[in-house]
């Protein structure tokens, strides 16, 4: 005999913490539907990213370094894997809906285009009359209209609470919060939770990468990052000597442990200190509360700056990353002149949308190897 959704709405009720974010709770979808027999509305959301098309093409794109250049090196999948990990971990220490804060953080990622962020500006670049390119706000738009699944409403048709959770970075520019009523001071705690344990993975996945690819100098990083420091520190204290890779994974696990452990002890006190009592409290108080403490931010952010000035910035990432951008302009230079050649659901909203959003939809859609091969093919 399965577990009925009421009965597990009723354990949310007794185990979740009063700030959570309850499923029972939630303001609904924009197409109404009867709940599932066994399935909470979180859970449900969560099953339908890990199902979208938009999902299963991550594994394709790039995270930092260009796809395929490295079999263990991280993947938008990956990295948005390790997310959902770390998100359930701090919302389950904070009492709050794990499978909330599970699946914004597998939705976090949805929108980014092919080539990682060197894609996102190109694009947003192609697109400045036409409104821009922005990956937070596109992962929005695949999870409302650009899914296309079900009969009876375009996109998923998550929860409100889901899509809430996307909506973060925005300019106030370009905030929707004229819609949706996505216009509180803060969002959720759990959405609050998968947009830091976004940062603590990639913090650490881009260290344990960057030492695998020997793009990172061990001594180096050593030199100019205390963090680093430390925590090798910690480890030769523990283990004493260790082959360099073994001490590598050691000092990022310990990595991700302490930032975890930061956030979970510094986000209970906040929270605390905040008296806020529900969810919707949380939406009116000023300011994130989940958060590292200030010594960690400090420290993080010399880590911050060292990966950019060595890793994300370095050539040999670099470089493949701008000659690809040279294939999205050349693409999207080609579907202006021959909008037949896009595929037929972008195609569909031309009329609606425009020329240009419907191709910058389909590009951005597309992972970083079809991006090639559409070039080779087309005979750019
Ligand atoms: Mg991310």
């Amino acid at each position: 005999m399965p577990q009925s959704r009421e009965q597990l709405e009723a354990n949310e009720h007794q185990t979740l913490a009063p700030y959570a974010q309850r499923s029972a709770d939630s303001r609904g979808r924009a197409f109404p539907e009867p709940p599932h027999e066994w399935r909470t509305d979180y859970q449900r959301d969560r099953d339908r990213i890990t199902h979208s098309r938009a999902f299963r093409r991550l594994e394709y794109k790039t995270q930092v370094f260009l796809n395929g250049t490295g079999d263990h090196l991280r993947t938008r999948l990956t990295h948005t894997i390790e997310v959902a990990a770390v998100s359930r971990n701090i919302a389950r220490a904070l009492g709050l809906n794990e499978d909330l804060a599970e699946a914004i953080a597998l939705a976090h990622d949805l929108g980014h285009s092919p080539f990682g962020h060197k894609g996102e500006y190109a694009l947003n670049d192609l697109m400045k009359e036409h409104g821009g390119f922005e990956h937070n706000r596109q992962s929005l738009r695949i999870v409302e209209k650009l899914e296309q699944k079900y009969p009876h409403h375009p996109g998923l048709n998550l929860t409100w609470e889901t899509r809430e959770g996307l909506v973060k970075h925005f300019n106030p520019a370009d905030h929707p919060s004229k819609r949706d009523g996505f216009d509180a001071k803060s969002n959720s705690l759990e959405a609050q939770v998968a947009n830091l344990a976004d940062e603590i993975t990639y913090y650490s996945h881009d260290l344990d990468d960057g030492l695998d690819s020997n793009l990172l100098d061990e001594e180096d990083l050593k030199t100019h990052v205390q963090i680093w420091r430390d925590t090798d520190a910690e480890v030769r204290t523990e283990h004493g000597a260790l082959d360099t890779e073994t001490r590598h994974y050691a000092i990022i696990r310990r990595l991700i442990n302490s930032q975890v452990h930061d956030v979970v002890e510094t986000s209970g006190r906040l929270i605390a200190e905040a008296g806020v009592q529900s969810a919707d409290d949380v939406r009116l108080h000023d300011g994130d509360l989940i958060r590292y403490s200030d010594t960690r931010r400090t420290a993080n952010l010399e880590l911050r700056e060292y990966l950019y000035e060595n890793l994300y910035y370095n050539p040999v990432v670099h470089k493949p990353n701008l000659r690809a951008i040279k294939l999205l302009e050349a693409l999207f230079g080609h579907y202006l002149e021959h909008p037949e050649d896009i595929g037929s659901q972008s195609r569909a909203r031309i009329e609606t949308d425009g020329l240009h959003r419907a191709i910058c939809d389909y590009l951005s859609g597309m992972t970083d190897r079809y991006v090639a091969l559409e070039y080779e093919r087309l005979g750019l």
